[in-house]
């Protein structure tokens, strides 16, 4: 294997090696000076050909707290936006002896395409509709904090996880379906119909187009954002009335026990999939969703360039 493609790449236990890495890597986030050494003299390029606070900022974190040195370049700003092609912008900056490109592009495969042309590693921050691997094993790492915070141990075998919302554009709900499928968390997807992937009831997860009937019997609801720059049609009629059926409204948060973890990958449209109540809560994880996502990265790129052997194995 090289790099991170795709959540699906990764086995149980390489999933838990990460997973128990970025603990400790957490514990490091808490110091007031957060430096190890274990990637000095690796170079690492953050590529993003589409925008990001999160991913790009965390990895970018990541990295410099490994003591790696980290160099951003975006489409604006770089010879992209002077007509230059993926495959030439990779192989320049790969000739320069980059040990790993983080990249994130608005079509789905890209990634895998251009982990083709080069011969450092590449991690898939998000390829168009496609995947997100480690948002998933950010998502895993503060989901199994909070059921171990209930003290219901960190294990993901029969938790009722519910992914709810714009579905069809989403690749964060593509890398959780895969990586739960690993882990054994039985996830059930909900959304309209007009928001289903096609192929939906081939990914092995119970689809569901009634929010108020899988509430009662999650253990975490994760929302997702409407992501209306990536559509071109009438997926759903108003705001209004999609929030009404398919958000977190207030109405809906009151109904869930304080135990039910309430997810996000942000950004956020609050009044429309989660309400200020339900994104505000005490039950709320995604400001640790945000958090882990530094420890997680660390781990990834560790495990990727540190304590990794000649062909980058995890
Ligand atoms: N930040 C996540 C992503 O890049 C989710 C989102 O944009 O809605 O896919």
């Amino acid at each position: 294997m090289k790099g991170l493609l795709s959540a699906a790449d990764l086995n149980a236990h390489e999933i838990e090696s990460i997973l128990d890495v970025a603990e400790e890597m957490h514990t490091i986030q808490q110091r007031p000076v957060k430096k190890l050494p274990a990637l000095r003299g690796r170079t690492i390029v953050n590529l993003f050909f589409e925008d990001s606070t999160r991913t790009r900022t965390s990895f970018e974190i990541a990295g410099k707290w490994l003591s790696a040195d980290t160099i951003n370049v975006s489409a604006k700003g770089s010879s992209v936006s002077k007509g230059e092609s993926m495959r030439d912008t990779m192989m320049t900056l790969d000739s320069m002896g980059v040990d790993a490109f983080v990249i994130r592009h608005s079509s789905s495969g890209a990634v895998a395409q251009a982990a083709s042309w080069v011969k450092a590693q590449c991690i898939n921050a998000g390829d168009g509709q496609h995947e997100h691997p480690t948002q998933a094993l950010l998502d895993a790492f503060a989901m199994r904090q909070h059921f171990r915070t209930l003290g219901e141990g960190g294990s993901f075998a029969g938790k009722r996880i519910a992914i709810v919302g714009d579905l069809l554009h989403s690749r964060v709900v593509r890398s959780n379906v895969l990586l739960q499928r690993t882990l054994g968390g039985k996830v059930t997807l909900v959304a309209p119909p007009t928001l289903l992937p096609m192929g939906v009831d081939t990914w092995g997860c119970e689809v569901s187009s009634d929010f108020d009937a899988v509430l009662d019997e999650a253990d975490i609801v994760m929302m997702l954002r409407v992501q209306r720059e990536r559509m071109s049609g009438g997926f759903f009629p108003t705001a209004r009335e999609y929030a009404a059926s398919y958000g977190l409204t207030e109405e809906r948060f009151a109904r869930l026990s304080p135990t039910v973890g309430i997810c996000h990958p942000g950004p956020m449209n609050r009044g429309v999939e989660i309400s200020s109540a339900a994104a505000d809560a005490i039950n709320s994880l995604v400001l640790d969703q945000v958090s882990a996502g530094v420890a997680v990265r660390m781990s990834v790129l560790y495990h990727l360039l540190g304590g990794a052997d000649e062909e980058g194995q995890l």
